[in-house]
């Protein structure tokens, strides 16, 4: 028995006429899920303190989040979801003059991130995102200063990656340019410049590296993938799309026999977790952009290998979140699912949503620090209830690959 993941005894897909995909359980899981996350966390009814959490990962704008997801889903009419997305998200920008040190381009656990989903619910109003986005861009500043983080200046948590995924969500909600395309080709070669810095300096194998707190991470939530997979998606010079493309497949090589990677590039050995943060259900979106932008057979072929280690061991013990619990692991189904529209991969992704009201899990699963919250609790585990519901654009949030 594992410490990390539950045993899955479900029977893998067999071909059947049987819908796949069980609508009401779904909804009724929903209702049950949003009822909790209202009684515990409106801020309505809780005053902000100085611990409040503002953030997406963890915080008051990541409720936000899943409140402006649930508003353009078959379930909105249920819920007045834009207006609870505005109250959380006007909450969230309380907590920015609380958390001064936060005063940077963090995504993920900062005021960018708070700033991202205020301006993306604002236009879903049909108000003005002005002032919001005029906050933001202020953190392009601190962009610019190479040095600006000791630690972590580039990842997607605290970095300029986040702040490229962030502004990448913004152009699409908005459907516009938050900045001019060329002022976003800036922004992906400081990112270059700083990885090819850093291998140089370390003199690594690989064209490209970042660290955080020393450490050199391969994972969605710290690490190199989601860097990468953000610069997929900016136009950069000849010699930049060389070095990207080469570090891609130097991360690929690093795939282990069972399809997972290693959480350190430096420590090919040590490939324990199937987490989003770090191990294989990170990694599979840079191969599923990959795959999509130079249009090659080895970067679905990873995908796949990820997929059929997550079936195996994504039940994961440690609760429901996005971040290293069943929504992690459910995400990457609808992932395979949108890349191959294979029905094994929906019905697997149904079979994990299932397992959330089974009794193993819920004597068992770790209860995570903030269990409301987007990328460590419940709020998350909606956001992939709802897009299994709409699995044809099922997207992990900020992670875009299709
Ligand atoms: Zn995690």
């Amino acid at each position: 028995m594992s410490d990390r993941y539950f045993e899955n005894k479900f029977q893998d897909y067999i071909p059947s006429q049987s819908p796949i995909i069980n609508e009401a359980f779904i909804k009724d899981l929903i209702r049950k899920y949003v009822k909790t996350i209202l009684q515990n966390t409106d801020p309505g009814k809780y005053e902000i303190n100085p611990r409040t959490r503002g953030d997406i990962y963890v915080g008051l704008a990541g409720i936000a989040f899943l409140f402006l997801k649930l508003s353009k889903s078959s379930m909105k009419d249920e819920y007045p979801s834009l207006e609870l997305a505005e109250v959380y998200a006007n909450a969230a920008k309380e907590t920015i003059y609380l958390s001064g040190i936060r005063k940077h381009i963090s995504l993920l656990s900062g005021n960018a991130g708070i700033f991202v989903v205020s301006a993306a619910v604002s236009k879903a109003l049909n108000k003005s995102p002005e002032n919001e986005i005029k906050s933001l861009l202020k953190g392009m500043e601190i962009f610019e200063n190479p040095e600006y983080l000791d630690d972590g200046q580039d990842e997607m948590l605290v970095g300029r990656c986040g702040f490229i995924l962030g502004l990448q969500f913004l152009n699409r909600e908005l459907n516009a340019d938050v900045i001019s395309s060329d002022a976003m080709s800036e922004l992906g070669h400081i990112i270059i410049e700083s990885g090819r810095n850093y291998a140089n300096e370390k003199n690594l194998s690989i064209p490209l590296m970042f660290q955080y707190h020393g450490r050199e991470y391969l994972g969605a939530a710290h690490g190199i993938s989601a860097i990468l997979f953000s610069l997929l998606s900016i136009q950069l010079n000849e010699i930049d799309v060389k070095d990207l493309k080469t570090s891609i497949d130097c991360i690929l090589a690093l795939q282990n026999e069972n399809g997972n990677f290693p959480s350190k590039f430096n420590k090919p050995d040590e490939a324990h977790l199937v987490h989003w943060c770090h191990g294989a259900s990170g990694v599979i979106y840079l191969m599923a952009k990959a795959y999509k932008v130079y249009g090659e057979q080895k970067y679905l072929d990873s995908c796949i290998k990820c997929s059929e280690l997550v079936w195996q061991k994504g039940l994961l013990k440690k609760g429901p979140g996005l971040c290293h619990g069943i929504a992690s692991s459910g995400y990457v189904h609808l992932l395979l699912f949108r890349l191959t529209n294979d029905q094994k991969y929906l019905y697997r992704a149904m079979k994990f949503a299932e397992f959330l009201v089974n009794k193993i899990f819920l004597q068992e699963a770790r209860q995570p620090d903030r269990p409301f919250s987007l990328f460590e609790g419940i709020s998350g585990t909606v956001c992939f209830l709802l897009d299994l519901l709409n699995p044809h654009e099922s997207e992990f949030p900020f992670m875009h690959v299709l």
